[in-house]
C-alpha cells in the first residue's frame, strides 16, 4: 500500500490555498487479516522550503467499537421503547413528561406527540392530584417508587396503572424518572367481578335449602354451605377434610366412606342415600350426590349436594310396610288379585295368580294380559276390560266346561284413576273361583226344574227348555214337535188302588216314556197325569206322528209295579203340535195347540193321538192314522 492509497479520500487542497487540514477514518486490514480503524489527519506544511503534507495516522479501533456498541445499545433501547407493549415513560421531577412510548400513549387514547412536554396532572383526575403530588415527592426523595396510580383515558374513563419507577441522571446530571407500568384496569375489574360472583354464589349457596359441598381431587372436603351444616349438625370447620365422615351414622359410615373413596379414585359420580347422626343423636336420612368439577377440560375436584330426605324416607317406609301388609293379606286370599296398568301390563299379582298360572310372580309381572291369559280368554274378556278402561266397574261370570270339569269364575275389573281423577291409569283385577257356588246354583236350578216324583222336568223346567229349543229351531229353521200326553181314566186307578199306587204308576209311566224316546228328546210332567215331550230337528211331520203312535202303543203294555207287586194296564192319549213354518210361534201357542189336539184325542175315544192342524188348514186337528189295537 502506498501513501497515496492511504490518503486517497483525504482532501488535498490546491496549491496556494490555505487549508486547516483534513482528516478521515479508514478501515484497514493488517497483514494478519485483523481489521483496524485508523484516523488519518494531514496538513499542508512547508518543509525545508518545500510544500509538503504532514500525515498523522492514529489507531482508533478501540474507540470506534465502543461508539458502535453504544449506538447499538441506544438503538435497542429505542426499539424496545418504541415497540414495547409495556408502558414506558420518562418525566422530570416536576411531573412533566419527557418521553412516552407509543403503547403508553395509546393506552390513554393519545399519540406520543400529544403527550411529550405535557404535565402529568393533565392525565390524572383532579380529585386525585394530591396523590400525584405525593408520588412526585416520594420518588424525588427516595429515587424509586412503585404502586398504583389512577389516570384518565382521553375518553374520561379511569385507567389503573401499576408502576415501578426510578430516578436516573442524564449526562448533564439532571435527574429524571424512568417509569414502567402495566395497565391493570381490566384485570382489576375482572378480579372485582370474580369477587362479586363469589360473594353472590356464597349468598345463593347459603340460602339454598340443599346442603352443598366441595371436595378436592383426593376427596377431602374444602367447603360446605350453611344448609349442609344445618342438615348434618356439623360446623364447617368440623366437616373439612375427612371430618364430615364423623357425622355419618355408625351403621352407614363404612359403606359410605368406601363408596366415596372408590368414586373419587375412579373420578366417577357419587350417589348414596344414608344416615347422618345430627348432633350425635337424631337420625337424618340424606340423599348425597357429587360429581367431578371440570375446569378447562380437567377434573379439579368435586361438587356435591346433600338433601334431607328423612320425611320422604319415613313415608316410603310407611308405604312399604303397608304394601307388605296388603301383599300378605292379598296372598292369603283365595281370589286372584292383580293390577294392570293402562297398557294392560301386569304390575302386581298375588300368590293365587302364581297358583292359577303355575308361573312365578316375577314371570307374570311385566307381561301383558294377552300374554298371560292367552289369546282365547283374552278375547273373551276384552269387551269387559275396555268397559273398565272407560271408567266403569264391571263384574261378570266366566264359565268353562272342559270335559267333565266345570269351572266358573267371577271377574271384577275396577278402574284406577290418576290423582286428578282425570285419566284411567290402570285396572284392579279380582278373579274369584265361584265353581262351587255356580255348581250349587246349577243344582238348585236343576232341582227347581225337576219333578220330584218322576225325575223328569217339571213345568218350569220343561217350559224353560222348550223356550230355548224354540229359539234354536227358529235359528236353524228346523221343525220342533211338542206332544201333550194324558193318562186315560187315571182317577179310577187312584180310586181303586190308592194314591201310592197311582204315584208308582206315574213313575213307571215316565220311565217308559223316556225309554221309548231318544235321549235328546225332553220329557216333562206338567202336573197330575199330564206329561209333555218335545223333539228337536223333526225332518218331516210324519216322523212326529210316528213317535206319537209309538208312545200310545208302548203304554198299552202292562206295568209291573215291583214294590206293590201289582201289574196294571192303562192307555194314554196324545196331542201333537209342530212348529217350523211359523216364525211368530211361541211356546204357549205351541202347547195350546198340542193341548187342543189332546182334547181331540180324548174326545175321539182315548188311547190314540191327534195332530194339531198346521197353519192354513181348515180343521183345528188333523185326523191321525188309526193305531192298531
Ligand atoms: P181322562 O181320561 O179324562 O184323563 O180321565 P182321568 O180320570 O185321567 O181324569 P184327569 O186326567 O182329569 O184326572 C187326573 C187325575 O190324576 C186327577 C187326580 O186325582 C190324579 N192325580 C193328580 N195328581 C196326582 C198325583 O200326583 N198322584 C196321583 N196318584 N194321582 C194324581
Ligand atoms: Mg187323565
Amino acid at each position: 500500500m502506498t501513501l497515496a492509497d492511504l490518503l486517497a479520500d483525504v482532501h488535498i487542497p490546491e496549491p496556494g490555498v490555505t487549508s486547516s487540514g483534513s482528516s478521515g477514518v479508514r478501515r484497514l486490514r493488517t497483514a494478519d487479516g485483523i481489521a483496524l480503524f485508523v484516523e488519518i489527519a494531514d496538513e499542508a506544511v512547508r518543509f525545508e522550503g518545500y510544500d509538503a503534507r504532514l500525515a498523522v495516522a492514529r489507531d482508533v479501533t478501540a474507540q470506534r467499537s465502543a461508539i458502535d456498541s453504544v449506538e447499538a445499545s441506544e438503538r435497542r433501547f429505542r426499539d424496545l421503547f418504541e415497540h414495547s407493549v409495556g408502558l414506558i415513560c420518562t418525566h422530570d421531577l416536576n411531573g412533566v413528561l419527557l418521553s412516552i412510548n407509543p403503547a403508553a400513549a395509546l393506552a390513554l387514547g393519545y399519540r406520543v406527540a400529544d403527550l411529550v412536554g405535557c404535565r402529568m396532572t393533565d392525565l390524572v383526575p383532579t380529585a386525585l392530584h394530591s396523590h400525584l403530588g405525593d408520588y412526585l415527592k416520594r420518588i424525588g426523595h427516595s429515587g424509586e417508587d412503585s404502586g398504583r396510580l389512577q389516570l384518565a383515558h382521553r375518553d374520561g374513563s379511569p385507567r389503573i396503572w401499576e408502576y415501578h419507577n426510578r430516578v436516573l441522571w442524564d449526562d448533564q446530571d439532571t435527574p429524571f424518572v424512568v417509569g414502567h407500568a402495566q395497565d391493570i384496569t381490566q384485570s382489576r375489574s375482572d378480579e372485582r367481578r370474580l369477587r362479586e360472583q363469589q360473594a353472590e354464589l356464597e349468598a345463593v349457596t347459603d340460602g339454598s335449602p340443599v346442603g352443598l359441598f366441595r371436595a378436592t381431587l383426593d376427596g377431602k372436603f374444602s367447603y360446605i354451605n350453611r344448609s349442609y351444616e344445618r342438615i348434618t349438625g356439623q360446623r364447617a370447620d368440623e366437616a373439612m377434610e375427612s371430618g364430615w365422615a364423623a357425622a355419618l351414622h355408625p351403621k352407614d359410615r363404612m359403606r359410605v366412606m368406601q363408596e366415596w373413596a372408590s368414586a373419587t379414585q375412579l373420578r366417577e359420580k357419587f350417589l348414596s342415600t344414608h344416615r347422618f347422626l345430627h348432633d350425635g343423636s337424631r337420625t337424618v336420612w340424606v340423599s348425597m350426590r357429587a360429581q367431578p368439577l371440570i375446569v378447562a377440560g380437567e377434573i379439579v375436584g368435586y361438587v356435591g349436594s346433600v338433601a334431607d330426605v328423612t320425611a320422604r324416607h319415613r313415608a316410603e317406609q310407611q308405604l312399604q310396610r303397608s304394601e307388605t301388609h296388603l301383599r300378605t293379606i292379598a296372598d292369603a286370599m283365595p281370589a286372584m288379585i292383580g293390577y294392570l296398568n293402562a297398557t294392560l301390563r301386569f304390575k302386581f299379582v298375588n300368590a293365587a295368580y302364581e297358583r292359577a298360572y303355575g308361573r312365578s310372580r316375577a314371570d307374570i309381572v311385566g307381561r301383558t294380559a294377552r300374554e298371560v291369559l292367552g289369546e282365547a280368554v283374552y278375547a273373551k274378556r276384552l269387551p269387559y276390560i275396555e268397559c273398565a278402561l272407560r271408567g266403569e266397574r264391571v263384574t261378570f261370570e266366566e264359565e268353562e266346561q272342559r270335559g267333565d270339569d266345570f269351572r266358573c269364575m267371577e271377574i271384577t275389573y275396577i278402574p284406577q284413576r290418576d290423582d286428578d281423577d282425570q285419566q284411567i291409569v290402570g285396572l284392579h283385577v279380582m278373579v274369584q273361583d265361584i265353581t262351587r257356588k255356580a255348581r250349587q246354583e246349577r243344582d238348585w236350578m236343576r232341582a227347581a226344574e225337576i219333578d220330584n216324583l218322576t225325575g223328569v222336568a217339571n213345568r218350569a223346567g220343561f217350559l224353560a227348555r222348550l223356550d230355548r229349543a224354540l229359539v234354536r229351531s227358529k235359528d236353524q229353521q228346523s221343525m220342533l214337535s211338542v206332544m201333550y200326553l194324558d193318562i186315560d181314566h187315571f182317577k179310577q186307578i187312584n180310586d181303586t188302588y190308592g194314591h201310592g199306587v197311582g204315584d208308582a204308576l206315574l213313575k213307571a209311566f215316565a220311565q217308559r216314556l223316556a225309554s221309548v224316546l231318544r235321549p235328546s228328546d225332553v220329557v216333562g210332567r206338567l202336573g197330575g197325569d199330564e206329561f209333555t215331550v218335545f223333539t228337536e230337528g223333526v225332518r218331516r211331520p210324519e216322523y212326529a206322528s210316528a213317535i206319537a203312535a209309538k208312545i200310545v202303543m208302548a203304554m198299552r203294555r202292562p206295568f209291573f209295579l215291583a214294590e206293590e207287586k201289582l201289574t196294571l194296564s192303562l192307555t194314554t192319549s196324545v196331542g201333537l203340535a209342530l212348529s217350523g213354518d211359523e216364525s211368530a210361534m211361541t211356546t204357549a201357542a205351541l202347547l195350546e195347540r198340542a193341548d187342543g189336539a189332546l182334547y181331540a184325542a180324548k174326545a175321539a175315544g182315548r188311547d190314540g193321538y191327534r195332530v194339531a192342524a198346521r197353519k192354513g188348514s181348515a180343521q183345528a186337528v188333523e185326523r191321525s192314522r188309526p193305531i192298531m189295537k
